[in-house]
C-alpha cells in the first residue's frame, strides 16, 4: 500500500519516517474555562486529513498510530495521587470502530483507567462549519451513564470552540465527578 502522508511505498498505513518525523507530537494548552484546559498535540493543519478518515473503513488504523504516538506517550509520563477515569466524548461506532474510544483506551496506565459507553450525545447535529451560537442554541444533550464522584479526564479528537467539552464538563460535575482536563489530538485555533 502507500503511506496515506506521502505516498512511498509502504507497509504501514502511515510510514515509518512520516510517524517519526511528520508526527512527532507537541505539546499545546488552551484554557476553556476558568482553570479548565485542554491539551493538545499536533496542529489542526497538520492532521486535519488524517483525522477525516474517522469516516472512512481503514480509520481505525489512522487513529491507533496517531493515539500511540500521542496520547499512549503523555499516558507514560503522566503520574497522579491515584487512579483516574478516562471517558470518551460520545464514543459510538461507524464502520465497526469509534475513534474517540480508540484515543482513550491508549491512555491506559497504572493512574489512567479508560471507559467506555459512558457519554452519549442525544442530539447528533453536525457542528462543522457552525458558529458557537448555533452550537450553544443546539445542545449535544449528554446522557451521562458512569459512577458519580469520579475524577476524569476528557478525550475528544479536534476541538473548535470548546462548547462540547464544556457541556461534557457540565453534565459530569451534574454526576458529582471532578474533570481535571481534556486531552485532544488538535486543537483547530493551532
Ligand atoms: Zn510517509
Amino acid at each position: 500500500m502507500r503511506c496515506l502522508s506521502c505516498q512511498s511505498l509502504s507497509f504501514k498505513i502511515i510510514c515509518t519516517q512520516c510517524q517519526d518525523e511528520l508526527l512527532k507530537p507537541s505539546f499545546y494548552k488552551r484554557e476553556l474555562s476558568k482553570d479548565f484546559f485542554v491539551y493538545s498535540f499536533y496542529k489542526y493543519a497538520e492532521v486535519n486529513e488524517l483525522l477525516n478518515t474517522k469516516y472512512e473503513f481503514y480509520g481505525d488504523r489512522v487513529y491507533n498510530i496517531l493515539a500511540s504516538l500521542s496520547f499512549a506517550e503523555f499516558a507514560k509520563n503522566f503520574q497522579y495521587e491515584n487512579s483516574i477515569t478516562a471517558i470518551a466524548i460520545d464514543d459510538h461506532t461507524r464502520h465497526d470502530f469509534s475513534h474517540t474510544a480508540i484515543l482513550t483506551r491508549h491512555l491506559k496506565s497504572t493512574y489512567i483507567i479508560p471507559k467506555y459507553d459512558l457519554l452519549k450525545v442525544q442530539n447528533q447535529i453536525k457542528y462543522a462549519g457552525k458558529n458557537l451560537e448555533f452550537r450553544k442554541k443546539n445542545k449535544r444533550n449528554f446522557i451521562y451513564k458512569g459512577e458519580k464522584h469520579c475524577q476524569v479526564i476528557l478525550v475528544d479528537d479536534i476541538i473548535t470552540t470548546g462548547s462540547t467539552l464544556l457541556e461534557a464538563k457540565e453534565i459530569l460535575e451534574k454526576n458529582n465527578c471532578e474533570v481535571l482536563f481534556a486531552l485532544s489530538i488538535s486543537d483547530a485555533n493551532i
